[in-house]
């Protein structure tokens, strides 16, 4: 996969749409077009890595740095998580299946096993433009654009 064939270069190149979450310098961060919850939401580095091994490790940095602020959004804002996984699946083995570098960051409900077994069989999306909005509304004002 190269940045022209690649799926996540073309919403960088907003070439195809998404939901967005985040965007600064060198990292963008949008909702999953198949969510297993709510408010699932990938980061990536702009700059096209296919994998961990290629990435350099500035870009993972800043990738996780925004992986995390996108966590606190969840749990402050109107998803109100509970809890947050912040997932990397690198090589086919582990289930990638976008050859570009990315984090996934998937909001928890206590409770919410059976669900979470339902969005991982279905991944249905929920109202898209109202999930992004309710995501960035818990991003801390002020520091949208921090490098
Ligand atoms: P992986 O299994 O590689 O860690 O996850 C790739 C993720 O990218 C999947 O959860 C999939 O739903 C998501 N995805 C694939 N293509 C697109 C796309 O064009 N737009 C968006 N927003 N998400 C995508
Ligand atoms: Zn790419």
């Amino acid at each position: 996969m190269t940045t022209d064939d690649c799926p996540f270069c073309a919403i960088v190149r907003s070439e195809s749409p998404a939901i967005r979450i985040h965007e600064d310098e060198h990292t963008l961060a949008f909702l999953d077009i198949r969510p297993v919850s709510r408010g699932h939401t990938l980061v990536i580095p702009k700059r096209h890595s296919p994998n961990l091994e290629a990435l350099p490790v500035d870009d993972g940095a800043r990738v996780f740095a925004v992986a995390q602020r996108i966590a606190l959004a969840m749990r402050r804002g109107p998803v109100a998580a509970d809890g947050v996984h912040l997932v990397v699946n690198d090589g086919r083995a582990a289930m990638q299946t976008v050859f570009h570098a990315h984090m996934h960051v998937v909001p928890r409900h206590r409770g919410d096993k059976v669900s979470l077994a339902a969005g991982l069989a279905t991944r249905r999306r929920h109202d898209p433009q109202q999930t992004g909005a309710d995501v960035r509304a818990g991003l801390e004002p002020g520091r949208e654009g921090e490098k």
